[in-house]
């Protein structure tokens, strides 16, 4: 798997790595039988679809269709690579880990951008608190209420004015020209290298992890543009990081919600006014990446926009797409002229209050709605059930989607039913049932079978060669497991790993392995290979035929031709007797 961390040390990695503590960090898990189930954290479930087997040492979700090994799911939960989930799993296990040269080559690199961009953190960070130069930015967050525990909880900094002091700092601190213009800090211009940030108040943007990635800077008074972000780069795509989000991934999962505001300053004042559950996009609409990322630490999200109509926009846009995630949405509507962060400094309890009754999309929707359309008039009327019926539509559950429909024929007279009726002929119905495991064919039985039992393999490998096997993806995890010696214990994914030509297949692979167990006995594994064994031979007996009857014909074989003794050899299995 392209790690480029050595086979030998992942598979050690695995073993040592208990999979049910591990997942027991992140969900909360129930023993069934030998195994444990929870609800899935990649998708919006209320019975749990996502198995985890330890003695295969595997995790699948049936619902969702993903599964892997534990590094597999922290490396979803925590959003890393599969490199860095592999060394941090390896330190806590007590690993040493070899790594190549190339990689080792790549990982300073980073390792050096990040140190880069951890530095210009901290020096801005120390001009804002302590130098004379930081003195407006001081004033700033004075006159804005942020106390200074906050600003060094989220480390901001000052940007002085004159535009080369960081450009200096960078140089003597060793870093290349190309190294400080790939991380964005500095700027190219015809009289020399500049700072990109000029006499701004500065947001560092970190990772999940809290590594700083970016910075957003914001000008004090007039100047224009009022904010300017760090151009993206190798590290840093504005699409998938949340401001905040380092500081606060653990309220949102504890609290299980996350609070999404429009701006830096939304964030600050939230997390200083007791709501650390605070996150915002990045100076753009909110993106489903964005509402994926949310989704790995919640169900529930609630937008806590400006009240004006852009605000209102938003909203709107931000729910269709928080909701596309799987996330359950509620809106926080904020009194008119205020923002979060302007609540958040006048009155912090009345803004935990706003927060605390936020409501359904929906019904935020037709108060807006209400504010602008007529509803005494027909047209009105139909309006309003224009713009909110999609909305309903999209709510997955089916007892909340008839509510919603109770309330819209309600506040505009048409009757239930009739809305009922125009719904479904919109589309999009309510979510579906739960998928259960799909029906394994012939050879994924035969797999899971001998997976759970190797001690049947020997006999399996009496009637079925690999390339008996009709899909030649399948034909490497028939391979690993008729070399298998003699055994007992469950084959572990871990050791199917190394066997697997793409990506793609681990998930197929946890969907087979993580079955839950199947009643057979070993008459029946026999007939399942017999039955593999057959179709392949019958195959091959259509191919013979279409070549060696004609060819026969002609005269252009003769009966002692290999090809003509297969042929007949492959007809007396089937048929008991040459017939001609
Ligand atoms: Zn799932």
């Amino acid at each position: 798997m392209n790690s480029r961390i050595p086979e030998a040390t992942v598979d050690e990695i695995l073993r040592r790595c208990d999979l049910v503590e591990v997942m027991g960090r992140y969900v909360q898990l129930r023993r069934t039988g030998r195994k444990f189930v929870a609800l899935c954290p990649f998708h919006q479930e209320k019975t749990p679809s996502l198995h985890v087997d330890p003695e295969k040492g595997l995790w699948h979700c049936f619902g969702c269709k993903v599964g892997g090994t534990v590094l597999t799911f922290v490396q979803m939960m925590e959003g890393l690579n599969f490199r860095e989930v592999a060394l941090k799993m390896a330190a806590e296990v007590g690993i040493h880990v070899e790594i190549s040269r190339e990689a080792a080559e790549e990982d300073s690199q980073r390792e050096r951008a990040f140190n880069l961009l951890d530095r210009v953190a901290g020096y801005y960070h120390e001009l804002l608190l302590r130098s004379p130069l930081g003195q407006p930015g001081r004033e700033y967050l004075a006159e804005r209420r942020v106390s200074r525990e906050t600003a060094e909880r989220f480390r901001l900094g000052w940007a002085p004015e004159g535009g080369r002091a960081l450009a200096r700092k960078l140089e003597q601190a060793g870093f290349s020209r190309q190294e400080s213009l790939e991380a964005g800090v500095l700027v190219e211009r015809s009289s020399g290298l500049r700072d990109l940030l000029r006499n701004r108040l500065v947001f560092p943007i970190c990772d999940t992890q809290g590594r700083v990635l970016a910075f957003g800077g914001r000008a004090l008074g007039d100047a224009q543009p009022k904010y300017l972000n760090s151009p993206e780069s190798a590290f840093y795509s504005k699409r998938m990081h949340l401001y905040g989000i380092h500081l606060a991934r653990g309220p949102i999962s504890r609290g299980d919600q996350a609070v999404l505001v429009e701006g830096y300053f939304d964030v600050v004042s939230l997390h200083q006014a007791g709501i650390p559950r605070a996150v915002a996009s990045l100076g753009t609409a909110l993106t489903p990446e964005q509402a994926n990322l949310l989704h790995r630490y919640t169900r529930t999200a609630v937008l806590a926009y400006d009240s004006d109509p852009a605000g209102q926009q938003a909203t709107l846009k931000g729910a269709e797409i928080l909701e596309e995630a799987g996330l359950r949405v509620l809106v926080a509507t904020m009194p008119e002229g205020e923002d979060p962060d302007s609540l958040a400094r006048k009155d912090s309890g009345a803004l935990t209050e706003q927060i605390a009754s936020a409501v359904g999309v929906v019904e935020f929707q037709m108060d807006c709605l209400q504010r602008s359309i007529d509803l005494s008039t027909p047209e009105g009327k139909e309006d309003f059930v224009r713009e909110v019926l999609p909305s309903i539509g999209r709510i997955r559950d089916s007892a909340r989607q008839d509510a919603y429909v109770r309330r819209l024929a309600y506040r505009t007279g048409i009757s239930e039913q009739k809305l009922h009726w125009r719904l479904r002929r919109g589309g999009r119905k309510p979510e579906p049932a739960r998928q259960g495991p799909r029906v394994l064919d012939v050879e994924e039985r035969l797999l899971h079978l001998c997976a759970t039992n190797p001690e049947w393999v020997a006999v399996v490998r009496e009637i079925v060669s690999v390339e008996m096997v009709s899909r030649r993806e399948m034909r490497p995890l028939f391979a690993a497991l008729l070399g298998l010696g003699k055994r007992t214990e469950p084959v572990t994914l871990a050791e199917f790993l190394p066997h697997l030509q793409e990506e793609g297949m681990v998930s197929r692979l946890t969907e087979i392995l993580a079955q839950e167990p199947l009643q057979s006995t070993l008459e029946d594994v026999r007939k399942l290979a017999v039955s593999i064994r057959d179709r392949a031979l019958r195959e091959r007996l259509e191919v013979l035929r279409e070549e060696v009857l004609p060819a026969l014909d002609a005269g252009r074989l003769d009966l002692e031709d290999p090809l003509c003794q297969e042929y007949f050899q492959l007809r007396r299995h089937f048929h008991g007797r040459v017939m001609q």
